[in-house]
């Protein structure tokens, strides 16, 4: 079994080779630990004449602890990558919130909180934002990449696609661009700042690092095409970089379109559901729909001979997110129409 770490200021993130590790968090209210996997590889493969050094990159799955692409596809990277054959640092962990992950759950069962909200974390709170303290103290400073593999939960899915924040910095917003790209997916959602605080992605944005978050698959299971994009995608990336030799590959290479740039931009693009009931959705995720299409009813079944409340397209776009489940309280988030822009 991989060392475990007591103490995250011990780890050598400049080791060269690739290194097995469970960094020990204390639980709060037993004894025992929670023991995060991390692995550290520092490339050994001579540089080319004049080349660059690669920027380090961290990829992390399992941060929600019910979204299981990311955690196949980190483990797997963690498994297959050479140090021989790397050049530059990759820093992996393919389940951050390694309670939620053992629970298959999104918050941790240990403290009820949701890793994605914990950040920048703190080092006297509760598990789950100690290890957010570890990841934003111990792991950001190691690199200028950060790669955070999600996928939608149990409530609601999203089109195939890897996704960022609107950045004030131009530069940042388009290598940012560029990288999410290399994920072939069909779409790149650029989503809202404004919807929730404390995200993983925020705090490495503001540290003007190349940050990269994703949904691959929903609904508790594991994609097919889903951990292909997550696995192949960040080979893509290191290619990019230089860590790894070859072409940039087409992980998606039937679809005739590169991925397509899709803004979400502000809150009022989050539909919340209006009342409660059964939800029939109509439109498939990633379908382009125009303003007043119909996506979707919801049926009041106390009176089974009431009509359903049609929901239709406040816009011309494309349906970037969904509700998944069939039951839908009011308010649930239950579309998201995003618009076509070019950076
Ligand atoms: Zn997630």
């Amino acid at each position: 079994m991989p060392q475990v770490i007591y103490d995250p200021g011990r780890i050598d993130f400049t080791r060269p080779g690739k290194h097995h590790y469970q960094v020990a968090f204390g639980y709060d209210g037993a004894w025992g630990f929670a023991l995060v996997p991390l692995t550290v590889i520092n490339g050994t493969r001579p540089a080319p004449e004049g080349a660059p050094e690669p920027p380090g990159v961290y990829i992390n799955g399992g941060n929600h602890g019910n979204e299981y692409e990311g955690q196949v596809a980190v483990k797997r990277l963690a498994h297959d990558l050479d140090p021989a054959a790397l050049r530059g640092r990759v820093i992996l962990i393919p389940q951050l919130n390694q309670p939620a992950c053992v629970a298959g759950t999104r918050e941790s069962p240990l403290d009820g909180v949701n890793m994605n909200r914990a950040f920048p974390g703190n080092p006297r709170g509760s598990i789950t934002s100690r290890i957010a303290h570890f990841v934003k103290t111990r792991v950001f400073p190691q690199v200028r990449v950060v790669i955070d593999i999600h996928s939608g939960g149990r409530e609601g899915a999203f089109a195939m696609c890897t996704s960022f924040h609107p950045m004030a910095d131009q530069a940042q917003q388009a290598e940012t661009a560029r990288v999410a790209k290399l994920f072939d997916t069909p779409v790149v959602m650029i989503y809202s700042r404004s919807l929730h605080a404390g995200l993983l992605p925020d705090e490495a944005e503001d540290e003007g690092k190349i940050t990269i978050g994703s949904e691959f698959g929903a609904g508790e299971t594991t994609s097919i095409p889903g951990v292909k994009f997550a696995y192949e995608g960040c080979l893509n990336v290191l290619r990019h970089y230089g860590h790894l030799e070859g072409e940039i590959q087409r992980i998606d290479p039937a679809r005739p379109h590169p991925p397509r740039l899709i803004a979400a931009p502000t809150l009022d693009y989050y539909v919340p559901c209006p009342s409660g009931g059964v939800w029939e959705p109509v439109v498939p995720l990633g379908a382009d729909v125009r303003q007043g299409d119909l996506l979707g009813r919801i049926h009041d079944f106390d009176d089974h001979t009431s009509a359903p409340v049609e929901i239709r397209s406040p816009r011309d776009g494309v349906l970037m997110m969904e509700y998944l489940g069939a039951v839908v309280r009011k308010g649930a988030t239950l579309f998201v129409i995003g618009e076509e822009i070019e950076l």
